[in-house]
């Protein structure tokens, strides 16, 4: 933190939360006209040696079309053959077995903090810091997310802050809700070429981070997030296969995916600007529960630095009670937290 960025105190407790006050000259405006010469977005970061998760409103698209569309085919075909065994699972719901939705919700929880605990906060904005038993457990919840690892999720997350709505964002959501919603399913080749410019030396750094880029085997990711979930309820109270494999497992996988996507969809499309009506993200409570406490979109793309992603607390945020637990642990510290004087200024 630069001097003269907080006017929090950072202890050297292990659970203490240092509150940031947003330096005089950035504070958040509740109008557009002195963004012009206030902007909103910070260039001073007040994280040393993190910067490309910073919006960096200087980057527009270049003139005349849009660059070439590539098409992640594997993810397509798997994709259908997701929502084909979703939908045949919801055919299945009335004769399945409590404990099988009790495992469901479970594993639903799971998936969903090795973002909104895990790859997000922790490794794409570094909003607290985590002891090695949390960092092992959020890295093998990311695992079970059959995605590409946590080295991956935060380029691209922080290409789609740094280059937010443009080509270079994956989640661009000026090119309409389905694209933002799925979009990681086709990619516009500015994504690639920007991205090549993104700074992660500090994940690089992170030797954890990087195990996992380096052994990842999509055939392990593929057993914890379809295999494992399937197993369980079939073997440990006598569900059927039938109802593992298309409840706990499919339904199961593609709700989570859908509550994360909307966070890129209707979180930036839909709901109220109160701080900065010039940026597309918005405050969309009714994301937020599925999305275990990420619906606050705007804020959070105003104050990426917040480790809760919103401005409020528990009362809405699993995520974050989630964190404050893991914190009164011992296992989390160092929590970033904006003042609410600095998103109240001006
Ligand atoms: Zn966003
Ligand atoms: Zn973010």
């Amino acid at each position: 933190w630069g001097a003269g960025t907080q006017d929090g105190v950072i202890s050297s407790s292990r659970t203490t939360t240092t509150t940031i006050t947003a330096p005089p000259s950035r504070v958040l405006q509740n109008g557009g006209d002195k963004l012009e010469t206030m902007p909103l977005y910070l260039e001073e970061d007040i994280r040393p040696g993190i910067k490309d998760d910073i919006y960096d409103p200087t980057y527009n698209d270049k003139e005349g079309p849009s660059p070439k569309v590539n098409y992640v085919w594997r993810n397509v075909i798997l994709m259908s053959l997701l929502h084909l065994g979703a939908l045949f699972g919801i055919t299945l719901i009335p004769t399945c077995k409590f404990y099988s939705w009790l495992w469901g919700l479970f594993y639903y929880f799971v998936r969903a903090l090795d973002i909104t605990a895990g790859a997000h906060p922790l490794w794409s904005h570094p909003s607290y810091k985590a002891r090695l038993p949390l960092r092992l457990f959020l890295i093998i919840a990311n695992t079970m997310a059959f995605q590409n690892g946590i080295y991956e999720w935060a380029h691209d997350h922080h290409a789609h802050h740094k280059f937010s709505e443009t080509h270079a964002d994956p989640r661009n959501s000026r090119h309409g809700f389905v694209f933002s919603h799925v979009g990681w399913l086709c990619k516009h080749s500015a994504v690639k070429e920007k991205g090549g410019t993104l700074d992660l030396s500090d994940l690089e750094a992170e030797k954890l981070v990087m195990f996992q880029r380096g052994y990842y085997k999509p055939r392990f990711a593929a057993d914890m997030c379809f295999t494992l979930p399937t197993l369980v309820p079939w073997c440990f109270w006598g569900e059927t296969f039938q109802h593992s494999l298309f409840i706990a497992t499919f339904l199961r996988y593609a709700v989570v995916l859908h509550a994360t996507w909307l966070v890129n969809s209707a979180a930036h499309l839909f709901g109220y600007r109160p701080y900065d009506k010039n940026i597309s993200p918005r405050e969309n409570v009714l994301v937020s529960p599925g999305a275990v406490g990420e619906g606050f979109h705007e804020y959070h793309h105003s104050f990426p630095y917040d480790y809760s992603a919103s401005e409020y607390c528990w009362h809405i945020s699993f995520t974050t009670f989630f964190i404050d637990c893991m914190a009164s642990l011992g296992l989390a510290y160092d929590r970033k937290k904006v003042s609410k004087a600095s998103t109240l200024s001006g």
